[in-house]
């Protein structure tokens, strides 16, 4: 996608982000506006703009970004007590940015819906 995608510029290092988990296929990164004591953002750094695509252009990478997401979930603290992964997926889903990222979010009892 390239320099249009702002999830793309900070896979390729064009703009700074929190990382903290890096795999051959996936990054997962601190979300700039949390709504949860932990809120990380977990997204493929091949560009597919919603979770929809991405699971039909390439489910093994959507395993691979799952599966980032659940060993981020552990390195941070919230299997024990549980938490929230999920996707906004178009513009009724309240998407924002078009490069399919999912939200961790954890660290407090959360409400129905925050994202
Ligand atoms: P969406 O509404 O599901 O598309 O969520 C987009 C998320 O990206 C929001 O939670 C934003 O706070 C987050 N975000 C936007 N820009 C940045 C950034 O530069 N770094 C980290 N998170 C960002």
């Amino acid at each position: 996608m390239g320099t249009d995608c702002l999830f793309c510029r900070i896979v390729a290092g064009e703009i700074p982000a929190t990382i903290v988990r890096e795999t051959a296929t996936t990054l997962a990164f601190r979300d700039i506006g949390p709504k949860a004591p932990v809120h990380v953002l977990v997204i493929p750094k091949e560009h597919y703009a919603d979770v929809a695509t991405l699971a039909q252009g390439d489910p093994t990478l959507a395993g691979e970004l799952l599966a980032t997401a659940a060993v981020v979930a552990e390195e941070e603290g919230l299997t024990a007590d549980g938490f929230r992964l999920m996707f906004n997926t178009g513009e009724h889903g309240g998407q924002e940015v078009f490069h399919v990222h999912a939200h961790l979010l954890g660290g407090a009892p959360l409400g129905p819906m925050i994202c």
